[in-house]
């Protein structure tokens, strides 16, 4: 049975499963995926990476997540600082072990000094690998950023055509945009479904569902949601008394699901930022003349706040009382991975619009390698005592 047959017997959330628990380190099921298409593989580092330009391309790209404490720090801790995020020691080290080199790219963004040095560091350790770093603008309202992420992207362009063979096809790139639009669809209706009936869909099998969407060819997972959806709506299940709870930091680095389970016992965490690069960059315009371009407006034109971008009309802080009032939120967790500097310049944001709207907040910090979660699920059961018996 070949991979694409046996992907097509199982279940979606068996797929959705064990296609993600097999990303924390082998990567074996895109490496089969590989042999047996003749395809090409392309890594990206979070948060956003245009994902339709690599697939067009004739590549699968894989959002590498780190390695969520399943591989020893060994390497990484001889190459890179202690007090940098895991996500960064992770990848660093599945790089230098070895497990990323069936990846015929890597591709990184600017998102913060340490993703920007990731690259460098890797190129420097792997320099037979196609490393792109890819500069975006930080200021998407001046009047050249447009013009600056087209060429940019023409840049990841003539980078990948070499190992794929292919020349970019405009055709190819509007099928692919379609394609990837009816992924983020099928994600956004999870996110709602989350927001409305968050006791029908655990966090687990949410973030499963979310991250195998990184990590699947898009035809297949696009066929595998649709399925996991219909079957997820049609649940009897009963809601429970719990606080509705908003998370918020966790858009890079992962935090580990024994830790969010422990949360979730405590609370509804009815939205989250959990890989949340393709759910920023939402639906792309499939009728602009130029798709390469469709995808820069999609970046550029985006005013949905996002951690590590700035936009003169976006106000982070009207964002998050918007955010606390449309899904009815009772408090907001803070959770912030260890080290990471624009998480922790949001939460100063962010603290203050909560502190001024007198909703509950808490902070807690996580890092990869953590295994034991008692106090933290201790820390937001005291807060959903304290707001449900007031
Ligand atoms: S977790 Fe934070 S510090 Fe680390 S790479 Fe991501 S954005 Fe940068």
């Amino acid at each position: 049975m070949t991979l694409l047959e046996d992907a097509a017997s199982k279940e979606p959330l068996e797929l959705f499963r064990e296609v993600t628990e097999d990303s924390y380190v082998d990567f074996s099921w895109q490496r089969r995926w590989k042999e047996e298409t003749g395809g090409r593989l392309l890594g990206y580092f979070p948060v956003y990476f245009p994902e339709p330009i690599a697939h067009s391309l004739g590549f699968l790209p894989v959002n590498i997540l780190g390695a969520s404490g399943y591989i020893e720090l060994e390497k990484a801790t001889a190459h890179t600082q202690s007090f940098v995020c895991s996500i960064s020691r992770s990848t660093f080290e599945l790089a230098a072990t070895g497990h990323l080199d069936h990846f015929d790219a890597l591709a990184f963004t600017n998102i913060c000094d340490v993703a920007r040095n990731l690259s460098g560091i890797i190129k420097r350790n792997k320099p037979d690998k196609t490393v792109v770093y890819l500069h975006m603008p930080i200021n998407n309202a001046v009047p050249h950023a447009k013009d600056y992420l087209y060429a940019e992207y023409g840049r990841l362009v003539e980078k990948l055509e070499p190992i794929s063979g292919r020349k970019l096809d405009m055709e190819a790139l509007r099928r692919s945009i379609a394609l990837y639009n009816e992924k983020w669809e099928l994600q956004h209706r999870m996110e709602q479904l989350r927001i409305e009936r968050p006791w029908l869909l655990p966090y687990d099998e949410y973030y499963y569902a979310l991250r195998a969407g990184q990590l699947l060819p898009v035809e297949l997972y696009v066929e595998k949601m649709r399925s996991f959806l219909g079957e997820v709506e049609k649940r009897d299940r009963k809601q429970q008394d719990k606080i509705r709870v908003l998370v918020l930091g966790d858009f890079c680095e992962q935090p580990a699901l024994p830790l969010m389970r422990a949360m979730e016992d405590a609370a509804y965490l009815v939205y989250d930022e959990a890989i949340i690069g393709p759910r920023w960059i939402g639906r792309v315009n499939e009728a602009e003349e130029d798709p390469l371009m469709a995808l820069v407006k999609a970046y550029t034109d985006n005013l949905r706040p996002l951690t590590t971008r700035y936009h003169p009309l976006i106000d982070k802080q009207q964002h998050i009382a918007e955010l606390v009032k449309d899904l009815r939120i009772d408090a907001v967790l803070f959770l912030v991975p260890k080290f990471c500097e624009p998480a922790l310049y949001d939460f100063v944001i962010r603290k203050l619009a909560l502190d001024r709207m007198h909703v509950p907040y808490v902070k807690l910090e996580y890092e990869e390698s953590e295994t034991t979660f008692e106090n933290a699920r201790m820390t937001l059961e005291t807060l959903a005592e304290s707001i449900i018996f007031g």
